[in-house]
């Protein structure tokens, strides 16, 4: 078996991720590619960040329609401060050694790496698989994923500003976020 496991705050998740997470999917014939929403990312503030429930619950409305695509609540059942190292120990715990796990990382992200707790046990237990974004050096790719050009955090701000985030994330998603008058 081939995982992708796809991390991040998803706050609100969005075209970019999706896309990302299909291409990668496809290109590397990855059996499935689970989401994994932090609980608490200990690299970033909790600043307009939407409670963990209504995260996840965007996750599902977006990914409902993709077979290949799961969503799992480890880490915001585990609560606290999300390590990406425990869910890769869980995951490899689960999944068995005959499973190869890959971490799907934004080039943003992933410059970070060596803040993240126990980085090089963690570079050892699964590849990483690094996808473009703004501003990160894309010359030495070998192969490129559609690029989109969309934040979680660029949306809250629309968000705040009354401006539309139609057709930057699924339509559902988008609902959702009204309903729950979620980053006002
Ligand atoms: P924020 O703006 O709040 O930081 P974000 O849009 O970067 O949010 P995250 O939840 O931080 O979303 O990202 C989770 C993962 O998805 C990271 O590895 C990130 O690099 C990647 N990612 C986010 N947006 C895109 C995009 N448009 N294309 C490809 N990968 C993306
Ligand atoms: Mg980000």
């Amino acid at each position: 078996m081939r995982i992708g496991i796809m991390g991040g705050t998803f706050n609100p998740i969005h075209y970019g991720h999706l896309v990302s997470a299909s291409e990668v999917c496809n290109k590397f014939k990855m059996d499935k590619v689970i989401f994994i929403p932090s609980a608490l990312n200990p690299l970033k503030n909790t600043f307009n960040l939407a409670d963990a429930q209504h995260r996840l619950k965007m996750i599902k409305l977006a990914t409902a329609d993709n077979p290949l695509f799961e969503v799992s609540d480890i880490e915001i059942k585990r609560g606290g401060t999300s390590y990406t190292i425990d869910t890769i120990k869980a995951l490899v715990k689960k999944y068995g050694k005959d499973t190869n796990i890959y971490f799907i990382i934004g080039a943003d992200a992933f410059w970070e790496i060596d803040s993240w707790a126990s980085s090089d046990t963690l570079l050892k237990m699964c590849k990483f698989i690094v996808t473009t974004r703004p501003g990160y050096d894309v010359k030495k790719a070998k192969t490129k994923i559609t690029y989109l050009e969309i934040s979680s955090s660029d949306i809250r701000k629309r968000i705040k500003s009354g401006y539309p985030i139609k057709y930057l994330l699924p339509e559902r998603v988008e609902n959702y976020i009204y309903k729950h008058k979620l980053y006002r």
